[in-house]
């Protein structure tokens, strides 16, 4: 896609990211009532259910250009990792992209960020697109960190990673406080951070890549207030995680 200077222009990105919400059954009856107005949209979609609704929702997007992915994985390929799920069954399934490094993650189940980065390498080896979740706490905002800790956030996530593996990923900037919460960043806050991990892009990798990774923004994106953020220079689309389970998430991949 170019602009009206024949610049190369990034895609837009929305993702649906249910969390653990959704049985099988529900999962496929929602589908069926998303899917004519999410397909053939300009934006990339991705729909992330849970692991044992992959297989539905992959059945019920049959034909459409709507891709789907998984909100984890394990970096092993196999092995005694009771409950983990690896890369190859995810491709297995069809499944396109992973969500790696979201808050709840980090914080309800301690992954800490050298097993994020062990991830993010591990799908980018098996052909998977990391969506790599990185944002800060309402007390690292309010105590002036927030550069301090995307920064390091982002530069372990991509520590031996290189240029070009680092621009099939999509970032995904979500302030915890945002997340679920009804409170969104305001355009300017979610602009300025996703500016500087676009700068941060650049100073690891340069400016090519740094024009061309996607970065969204994830934290209580909603219907109405979708469109402002998304006109963002540095915003190229959202994360979404509660207004994705309802036919709202029409609108804002609309948007
Ligand atoms: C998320 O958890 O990825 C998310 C953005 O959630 P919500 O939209 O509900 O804040």
């Amino acid at each position: 896609m170019t602009d009206d200077q024949g610049e190369m222009m990034r895609r837009r990105i929305v993702a649906a990211n249910w969390k653990m919400n959704m049985t099988s059954d529900e999962a496929g009856a929602f589908i069926n009532t998303i899917r004519e107005g999410i397909n053939g949209k300009e934006a990339e979609v991705h729909i992330i259910p849970p692991f044992v609704d992959i297989a539905v929702v992959k059945d019920a997007l049959k034909g459409t250009d709507i891709l789907v992915g998984a909100q984890n994985m394990y970096y092993e390929d196999k092995g005694a990792f009771t409950g983990e799920i690896s890369a190859d069954m995810l491709t297995c399934l069809g499944v396109h992209s992973v969500v790696i490094g979201h808050s709840e993650r980090r914080n309800i189940f301690s992954e800490d960020d050298e097993m994020i980065n062990l991830k993010v390498k591990k799908a980018l080896e098996k052909g998977l697109v990391p969506i790599l979740c990185c944002g800060e706490s309402l007390d690292t905002r309010e105590a002036g960190k927030v550069s301090e800790w995307i920064n390091a956030q982002i530069e372990s996530a991509f520590s031996g990673i290189s240029a070009q593996d680092a621009v099939k990923c999509i970032i995904a900037y979500e302030p915890i406080w945002a997340i679920g919460t009804g409170k969104v960043a305001t355009t300017d806050q979610a602009q300025e951070v996703c500016l500087l991990i676009r700068e941060k892009i650049k100073e690891l990798y340069g400016s090519e890549t740094a024009e061309d990774i996607h970065i969204l923004y994830g934290g209580s994106v909603k219907a109405d207030n979708c469109k402002e953020l998304f006109e963002c220079p540095d915003i190229d689309g959202g994360l979404v995680g509660g207004a994705s389970l309802k036919p709202e998430f029409v609108d804002i991949v609309n948007a």
